[in-house]
């Protein structure tokens, strides 16, 4: 199977501005208490790919609803990708998202696991950049807010056969969020999945997908009916070690001071946010081992005192202390633990560089607004 390659020269973005644009009153009302996911900026990108034209039509568009044939392959066989990254205001007004390339490069992975085309690392920076160009407004600026930009890719020919899609679209639409922890960032209890698995040897565990999303809703509805915020899934093989929640990755603090957090073995997505996790950790000269944890390991390590924190990591919280994990048959930690110190510093530290408030010394910040 041949999947077309990017188009080597950079896409032209046109742009038609949206005539139900929302006044500067609605605007504000809006980012005064915008939640997660709710809103919609007035603005997305659309671009367009098919096998004969490679990717063409970059567009601003006004935000609306998509025209869908009933037969777009998306609708049947659920080839999509996604990303999820953030434009965070800065204190002299300025917009900055974290590590963008990052991003294209992981929907690139994941568009060659789903046959879908690559979009070239520039083409996705600028594809953001219009559309902040046009929208930063909508990026708010109360503490720890931000603009929630998701980039998606999905099968649009009209065409029942089982194949890889011969026209896709490429879209991004961006949605104000509120501070995660409103009311400080409070530890969390997580569910254990022992029925369901997220991901198998070859699958899609670690492409950005929606279909490894819609498996995980039904263990998520466990989760809330037992309390839980998220869930874990163990590994599909063996059942007994830790791969990671629904998502987000997770990671283990111990007595020493080193940091463990499973190993990138296929099945698991590959966080931006771990990657940058385990960079500013080594920066302390702690150690990170990437290594198989076992559901032993965690209990022994709880019940002895060696593992002394836990926290779960994505683009959307951050860092999310854990301090409890319950399953049907099974309780580790106490509900009621503190947010470990470490993993307190770690969140501050990655949102002090993402908000401009510490030396971004990796040069993870992108300025979009410039
Ligand atoms: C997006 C995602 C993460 C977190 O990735 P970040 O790049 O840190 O936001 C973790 N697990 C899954 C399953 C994800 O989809």
């Amino acid at each position: 199977m041949t999947v077309t390659e990017t188009t080597s020269y950079p896409l032209r973005f046109s742009l038609t501005p949206s005539p139900a644009a929302r006044a500067e009153a609605e605007r504000e009302e809006i980012l005064a208490d915008p939640g997660f996911g709710k809103h919609f900026t007035d603005h997305m990108v659309s671009i367009d790919w098919t096998t004969a034209a490679g990717w063409h039509d970059a567009q601003v568009i006004p935000y609306g609803p998509l025209m869908l044939d009933p037969a777009a392959s998306v609708l049947h066989y659920a080839q999509e990708i996604f990303e999820g990254l953030k434009v965070y205001r800065h204190a002299d007004g300025s917009l900055h998202t974290f590590r963008p390339e990052a991003n294209a490069r992981r929907l690139q992975r994941s568009a060659q696991r789903l046959a879908l085309p690559e979009l070239s690392v520039e083409d996705f920076i600028e594809s953001l950049r219009r559309l902040v160009a046009v929208d930063g407004q909508w990026v708010p600026s109360a503490p720890e807010t931000s603009l929630y930009i998701r980039p998606f890719m999905i099968a649009n020919e009209s065409f029942l056969g089982v194949r890889a899609a011969h026209k896709v679209g490429y879209y991004v639409i961006a949605s104000p969020a509120g501070a995660y922890f409103a009311a400080g960032v409070a530890p969390v209890k997580i569910w254990l999945s022992t029925e369901y698995s997220r991901a198998g040897r070859g699958g899609t565990g670690a492409a950005k997908c929606g279909g490894n999303y819609a498996s995980s809703l039904l263990p998520q509805v466990e989760a809330y009916e037992n309390g839980c915020a998220q869930v874990l899934f163990l590994d599909a093989e063996t059942g007994s070690h830790v791969d990671e929640l629904g998502g987000m990755n997770i990671f283990f603090v111990h007595k020493d001071g080193h940091l463990s957090t499973p190993a990138l073995t296929g099945t698991i997505l590959e966080g931006i946010t771990r990657q940058s996790i385990i960079t500013l950790a080594k920066d302390r000269g702690l150690t990170v081992d990437e290594t198989t944890i076992t559901m032993d390991d965690w209990r022994d390590g709880i019940e002895s005192g060696d593992i002394t924190e836990v926290f779960a990591c994505g683009t959307a919280a951050v860092i999310t202390p854990i301090s409890q994990l319950l399953g049907s048959e099974i309780s580790i930690g106490n509900p009621d633990a503190p947010a470990g110190e470490l993993t307190m510093s770690l969140r501050r530290e990655l949102t002090d560089i993402q908000y401009g408030r510490t030396p971004d010394r990796h040069g993870w910040l992108t300025r979009l607004d410039a």
